[in-house]
């Protein structure tokens, strides 16, 4: 029997407060598994998330007219009528039409923007007990379309998941949703129409890359292929000119400008036009982020300049834009590269986003922490930061702990389908230095995520272990891992709060 069930006997007494409600929820979580901050007045019902057997459930008891529409299956326990309903996309919409702090919203204006993403649909609570004290605006759902597929997932899924999870833990100081490096008009389009307020434009495949070191004579050849009218506006900008930037200085001479020009000029306009056509057209408040990260070669502020000054110019209103920088940020492990010479070109990256009046965004951000005093001190506190979905690591240390045989078989997995895995992630993970799964005792297992190497083949592979079946067609491992997962809820919340936490105080905060 759900644990839930006894919780009713706080319904008994005619006049229910719920104040008092929420302290018997809370000094008896174990003994209930209702969820405090869940429980809310809607007219003269009560509505509140508990723990059922198997999964989450909101549970409604009273009547009123805006929650009608929640499905769910009636059933009376000590006389009391209790609508019990699954955390269906479906409900969710019913929830977010009453409690507005559930749905996502724009960030413009706040300083400190966090990317938490979250592949499994299980991370937020947890990623909400991190940041509810600071002065930092959490965009819980973050998913790339390439995570989409890895994980089976839709947009409105993920939103749901996030919602859920505000209104479980009753965060009311608001929330974002990107959609991560969305590549073209059809794919903003669609996440516009879920409800996304961030759109990350990715516009690696408008970007030549071949021409960063190209020979000149060839690019002025294609140069040639711009528009005669754009020709004349960009050498008048920038041909020959010196540029000043808070204390930073850089000329822009002709040949940079036509080898820029061919380098970034098709995302210029792949940009403006996604702007104007879609984002600038819909009814709510969106935060555009301009990422030019996917490139072979680090941005040179020339460049950054030159990009951010033709948007702004184009009336584009951008409010984050990712360069690409100097070393290597790969998925789950620490900054690789000069440090010093990330401080030097990062300090003027800052310099040209202050300027322009939007503000830097750090990609693959989990693990960097490295680089996290810089990013903290030279922004002066005025970022976006997106993490790389590590809460799926987190969450494959909750498994290592308490379920070895079934970490121990997504790990052998994991392993045999690495090359697929590395089509999808570049990784610099080499195999020969993870230690023999047969030589470490389950208490040891956990450690494999304190690794870098084991700790990059298991972030990479989470699409194929997720989605792998035996072949009638039962998962190998999702429902498994799902089921525990359900077991440690607190466990969880718990390890990423530590381990965000940890992030949060390397940026200074
Ligand atoms: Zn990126």
């Amino acid at each position: 029997m759900s644990k839930w069930k006894d919780f009713l006997k706080h319904f008994d007494s005619k006049e229910i407060k719920v104040e008092t409600l929420k302290q018997e929820a809370e000094k008896g979580f174990s003994e209930y598994g209702v969820y405090p901050r869940s429980i809310n007045e809607v007219g003269n019902a009560i509505v509140m998330m508990a723990r059922g057997d198997e999964e989450k459930c909101l549970l409604v008891i009273g009547e009123d007219s805006r929650l009608e529409d929640l499905e769910g299956t009636i059933i009376e326990q000590d006389g009391i009528k209790i609508k019990v309903c699954p955390l269906s996309n479906e409900n969710c919409d019913v929830i977010r039409a009453i409690f507005p702090y559930t749905n996502p919203q724009s960030h413009k204006g706040k300083k400190i923007t966090i990317g938490l993403g979250d592949r499994l649909g299980l991370a937020s609570p947890g990623h909400i007990e991190t940041v509810r004290d600071l002065d930092v605006f959490p965009v819980l759902a973050q998913q790339s379309i390439r995570e989409l597929n890895l994980t089976g997932r839709t947009y409105e899924d993920v939103i749901s998941s996030a919602a859920w999870a505000v209104f479980q833990e009753g965060y009311t100081k608001g929330y974002g949703a990107d959609g991560d490096h969305l590549k073209t008009a059809e794919e903003v389009k669609m996440s516009l129409d879920v409800g996304m307020t961030m759109i990350t434009l990715d516009c690696s495949e408008h970007i030549d890359n071949a021409a960063a070191d190209a020979d000149i004579a060839d690019l002025k050849e294609k140069y040639q292929s711009f528009p005669a009218a754009e020709r004349e506006k960009w050498e008048e900008k920038y041909s020959n000119k010196s540029f000043k930037v808070g204390e930073f200085n850089f000329n822009i001479s002709e040949d940079d400008l036509v080898r820029m020009a061919c380098v970034y000029g098709g995302a210029i306009h792949h940009s403006v036009d996604i702007y104007h056509n879609l984002i600038a057209k819909c009814d709510r408040s969106i935060d555009f982020e301009m990422s030019i990260d996917e490139t072979l070669t680090s941005t040179s502020p020339a460049s950054h300049y030159f990009v951010a000054a033709e948007l702004i110019d184009a009336d584009v209103e951008i409010t984050s834009l990712a360069p690409r920088f100097c070393g290597e940020f790969q998925k789950g492990i620490d900054y690789i590269g000069d440090l010093e010479q990330f401080t030097e070109e990062f300090s003027i990256h800052c310099a040209i986003a202050e300027h322009f009046g939007y503000k830097i965004s750090v990609h693959s951000g989990s693990d960097k922490f490295k680089v996290f005093p810089v990013v903290g001190e030279k922004t002066h506190g005025n970022y976006h930061l997106k993490t790389a979905g590590t809460n799926w690591l987190e969450a494959v240390r909750v498994i290592a702990k308490h379920d070895p045989d079934l970490y121990r078989r997504m790990h052998a997995f994991a392993l045999e389908h690495l090359d697929e895995a590395r089509k999808y992630y570049h990784i610099g993970a080499k195999e020969e230095n993870i230690p023999a799964l047969n030589d470490l005792k389950d208490e040891q297992l956990s450690e494999l995520m304190d690794m870098d190497d084991s700790r990059q083949v298991m972030h990479i592979t989470y699409g194929l272990l997720l989605q792998a079946e035996d072949e009638n067609g039962k998962s190998l491992f999702r429902d498994e891992f799902y089921d525990v997962m359900y077991e440690y809820e607190a466990e969880y919340a718990e390890t990423l709060k530590k381990h965000i936490g940890r992030h949060l105080t390397t940026l200074g905060l």
